[in-house]
């Protein structure tokens, strides 16, 4: 085991650098006010008055920046082109087939600012809402920029949502502007995306003009009086617009959640807050260098994308590799060949894509040279030791760090990971290890109490932070209901998670997906990452099935790694695999083999799905779904190993 993969034994004296960002994390709580203040110094601030921080009664509780006022377009791009940074590159954008751009900072800036002002001419104001319904093209970001410019407030709607998902956020929102692209491309294929905007727009009255980027020859449908071209309308704006000096309390995005869990709900972020939270992350995690070549994988459809691929960089001053394809298409080193062509140095990726890239092989990244990457991620879903484990061979060397960066939707950006940028402390695969400065989090009990090291329990997050959303947008009900009555007063994040002896943090999946057998509660992680341990096994999803006698007991859907055939032997060896990894408790009533497994678009599995299966109950909603095919792959699975086994024979 190298030094950087070491499992502290938790005998041992603290190694230094933990208890050196111990000490910085807990100056960080005694005087968040001189904390706070020092890095909001290194942004610009048209106003600061007052206190950064102001206790409020009302969750979440506090409000940060309140009398401060700034702009975020101003500090990711008027900053910047006042320095030598002015014509370094912002972005390098490529597509799946080819298509190379290369944006500058004062490209980007001339962009925006032509973009805020058409939008300003065009009647829109501060507080007014826009949504974007786009492609991973520059205009996307270019537009997010030029709306915070005057103040407005976005809103994405991921490429791959239906009609009916664009026209409930639409409504949810009440924006007066759409802005979309005529096609997208994914997998070899052209994607059309204006019909779904023309069904939306239809029943969504609040919708005064779309504004459609063209990139395809092809006619498109453009509605007379409603439609106008990108390139048209941005010739309406004039090359300079004074930004819109709004305070840090100024919602800055709407963003609805990924809807893993169900309805989907508008997180409301701030201006002052999530500006200097994604900023400070961006820094100490990602721990950037002005000349480095950041790439992450993410759609800016979700938050990760938000955070790190819009704005993080952006108002770092670094350099970003923006891509618009599948780790697979045209073939399977797709990434790796980016990433040495490109001398990538930092790469933010999912566990889920990196379990895709174990089951091609470590060949197709062993075919690159990818000595120019120094430092790796992940986020979106707890990893499994073993990916944790091929990520660091295959592609970290066995010799750079990975960052394992817990947070959501919710939290504006990273709250609990590795921050190389401080101090890099001894890494353990699959936990997230410690809290960033600010950051409170605990695990209670299901009464409420402190869990002890070890013990199995809730997160929270004890105080508020600056990055933390405002509110759910229209619906401060059901944002203190999902969010602060758990556990009175304090935010409750949903996850399960326990913390070990050195203060690490384990994320152990959804709190919702907790399996309670026999008295005994098991996070749905733990289990997958048992079968993942076997040799056979490339992914897993457990979830847990209504028992009358053991309340629930878990049920397993495997895909095998190539090579590997289901066999009853096997499933027996994966239950006897389970049992000698966990324990007797733990092992699967069944195991069913499959190829495909339900996930959403951003790669995570949709453990609800499946448990309708299982209960043959209705699946609800799947707009979110990657691919169809794979809820019947799990509906057949299930019928036909039930079919086999009359009901008799079990894995135990
Ligand atoms: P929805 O809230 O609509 O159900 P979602 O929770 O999947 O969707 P996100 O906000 O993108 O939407 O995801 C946040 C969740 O992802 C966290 O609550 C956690 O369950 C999981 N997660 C993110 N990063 C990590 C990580 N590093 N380790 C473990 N889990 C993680
Ligand atoms: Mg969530």
């Amino acid at each position: 085991m190298t030094e950087l993969e070491q499992v502290l034994p938790t005998s041992k004296a603290v190694h230094p650098s933990i208890s050196m960002l111990k000490q910085i994390h807990k100056k960080s709580l005694e005087d968040p006010e001189g904390f706070w203040r020092n890095v909001a110094n290194e942004l610009y601030w048209a106003e600061k008055n007052g206190p950064i921080f102001k206790p409020t009664d009302a969750p979440p509780y506090g409000k940060w920046f309140q009398n401060w006022k700034t702009n975020i377009s101003y500090n990711a791009l008027d900053r910047h082109v006042k320095t030598w940074r002015r014509n370094t590159v912002a972005f390098y954008w490529e597509t799946e087939n080819g298509e190379k751009r290369t944006v500058t900072y004062n490209d980007l800036y001339n962009e925006v600012n032509r973009f805020a002002s058409a939008l300003s001419k065009a009647g829109i104001k501060k507080g007014d809402r826009i949504t974007m319904y786009m492609p991973m093209v520059p205009e996307l970001p270019i537009s997010l920029l030029g709306t915070l410019r005057i103040g407005a407030i976005h809103s994405v709607i991921f490429s791959g949502f239906t009609a009916q998902a664009i026209q409930d956020r639409l409504k949810d929102s009440e924006s007066k502007i759409v802005v979309t692209s005529d096609i997208g491309y994914r997998r070899g294929k052209a994607l059309e995306l204006k019909p779904a905007v023309d069904e939306a727009v239809k029943n969504s009255p609040s919708v005064e003009k779309v504004i459609v980027l063209k990139r395809s020859s092809n006619a498109t449908n453009m509605v007379k009086g409603r439609d106008i071209s990108y390139h048209d309308f941005i010739a309406t704006g004039d090359k300079y617009i004074e930004p819109e000096w709004v305070e840090g309390t100024h919602p800055s995005y709407i963003l609805y959640t990924s809807g893993t869990t169900g309805k989907p709900k508008g997180a409301t972020h701030s201006t002052g807050g999530y500006m200097t939270w994604v900023y400070y992350t961006q820094k100490v995690v990602f721990d950037v260098k002005d000349e480095d070549l950041f790439w992450c994988t993410a759609d800016i459809g979700w938050v990760t994308g938000h955070s790190y691929i819009a704005y993080g960089p952006l108002l770092t001053g670094i350099t970003s590799l923006m891509y618009e394809g599948t780790p697979d298409y045209p073939a399977p080193d797709k990434w790796w060949e980016l990433i040495e062509r490109y001398g990538v140095n930092i790469l933010y990726t999912t566990p889920t894509a990196i379990r895709m890239h174990m089951k091609f092989g470590e060949q197709w990244a062993q075919k690159h040279d990818l000595s120019s990457l120094n430092l790796l991620g992940t986020v979106g879903e707890p990893i499994n030791p073993e990916a944790w484990k091929w990520y660091f061979k295959n592609i970290g060397r066995e010799t750079i760090p990975i960052v394992d960066t817990w947070w959501q939707t919710e939290t504006g950006g990273i709250l609990i990971t590795p921050q190389p940028g401080l101090a890099l402390v001894p890494l353990k695969p699959g936990s997230a290890t410690l809290p960033l400065p600010g950051v409170e989090p605990d695990v209670f009990s299901e009464e409420g109490k402190p869990a002890k090291p070890n013990e199995r329990g809730y997160l929270v997050i004890k105080r508020p932070w600056p990055g933390q959303f405002m509110t759910l947008w229209m619906d401060e009900e059901r944002f203190t209901s999902v969010y602060f009555t758990r556990f009175p007063g304090i935010y409750y994040a949903g996850d399960y998670s326990m913390k070990d002896d050195d203060g690490y943090f384990w994320l152990l999946g959804r709190a919702d997906e907790v399996l309670k057998v026999a008295g005994h509660r098991i996070g749905t992680i733990e289990l997958e990452d048992a079968l993942i341990s076997h040799s056979a096994v490339a992914e897993s999803a457990v979830i847990g099935k209504p028992d009358p006698v053991k309340m629930q007991v878990p049920i397993a859907f495997v895909i095998l790694r190539p090579g590997h055939k289901p066999s009853p032997q096997l499933r027996d060896e994966l239950a006897g695999h389970v049992r000698k990894t966990i324990g007797p408790i733990a092992v699967p009533e069944m195991i069913y083999f499959v190829e495909k497994l339900p996930k959403t678009r951003s790669g995570k599995i949709m453990r609800r799905v499946i448990g309708a299966v299982v209960q043959e109950k209705p699946i609800g909603d799947v707009t979110t779904l990657e691919d169809a095919t794979s809820v019947e792959e799990a509906t057949k699975a299930y019928a036909d190993l039930k079919a086999a086994m009359r009901g008799s024979v079990k894995s135990k």
